[in-house]
């Protein structure tokens, strides 16, 4: 197959560079780049926009998003052996590469990135859970990136998307679609990996929206839907006994059946019931 960009095929990178798969990085890499062409896609037009990759790899999500013409990526990879393969693509996009070598969850890499920010990776899936909850949970919202594109096993992707009353809805779901619209736009069969995974997986991509879909405080928010689902199974009236006295009441006043199940409230009941505590915190 020709490359999309004159540098060597990804089997040959691996190989020069020795970049044996390691199973506590979670390394599962794709080597077709026009399948990796086709994830940068996922992410939309990237041609005004930085993009932050972590995990890079060898190099193939990264030589797709440079080839989709990325203004600028900046890659973040935790595996040493990955630095001298990743720094000949930036030969190769001179000034349009940023190769950091550190571990996502501690580097602070804001300095490096112009707006608008996109966020593209094919990561393990704890790291990549890990992430996801803290992009959706700064401090202060808007964020700092404007998408995310983001590989997944696919029951995760799942989790993200599911709809309330689904099997797989939860506190990811919520969270996810409390602050983002969140597609699933590509799946992946195991085969799509070098090794090949046991799971199948799939691209999950979230637009930002400008503020939360219904008015909640965060931390409130983040406390109800914590104490709902750690007891899923349970009625409301019982799962959130501890959460105020008189929570019948409260969830009464917002709609909820007390003898309702967490699976069974949607995102914009969860919301009223957050502002309810709120309220209620502020009056005591
Ligand atoms: N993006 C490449 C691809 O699609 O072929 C590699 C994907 S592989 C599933 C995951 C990559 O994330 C590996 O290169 C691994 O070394 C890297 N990685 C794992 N944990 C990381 C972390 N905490 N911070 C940065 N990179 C990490």
């Amino acid at each position: 197959m020709a490359a999309i960009d004159g540098l060597p095929p990804l089997r040959e990178v691996i190989k020069n560079h020795d970049l044996v798969a390691k199973k506590q990085l979670g390394q599962n890499f794709l080597l077709d780049l026009n399948l990796t062409s086709k994830i940068a896609r996922c992410a939309g037009d990237l041609s005004g926009a930085d993009v932050l990759e972590i995990g890079p790899g060898p190099g193939g999500l990264t030589r797709g998003l440079l080839a989709e013409g990325a203004r600028h990526v900046v890659a973040v990879e935790k595996d040493p052996r990955a630095i001298p393969a990743l720094m000949e693509i930036a030969a190769a996009y001179p000034g349009r590469l940023t190769v950091l070598q550190g571990d996502a969850l501690e580097l602070d890499v804001s300095a490096h990135l112009k707006g608008p920010v996109k966020i593209a990776a094919n990561l393990p899936y704890n790291v990549g859970t890990e992430l996801l909850v803290r992009w959706l949970s700064p401090e202060t919202w808007p964020p700092f990136w404007s998408s995310l594109t983001l590989m997944f096993q696919r029951e995760v992707a799942e989790r993200i998307v599911a709809p309330v009353r689904s099997e797989h809805y939860g506190r990811l779901a919520l969270l996810a679609q409390w602050r983002s619209d969140a597609r699933i736009v590509m799946s992946l069969p195991p085969e799509a990996f070098t090794p090949a995974p046991k799971v199948h997986s799939a691209v999950v991509h979230l637009t930002r929206l400008e503020t939360p879909r219904y008015p909640a405080d965060a931390r409130v928010l983040n406390r109800v839907t914590a104490m709902a689902f750690n007891q899923r199974r349970k009625m409301l009236r019982s799962s959130l006994k501890a959460l105020t006295p008189g929570i019948e009441e409260v969830l009464e006043s917002t709609g909820i059946a007390p003898t309702a199940r967490a699976e069974e409230i949607g995102l914009e009941a969860f919301c009223a019931l957050a502002r309810a505590i709120s309220e209620r915190e502020s009056r005591s």
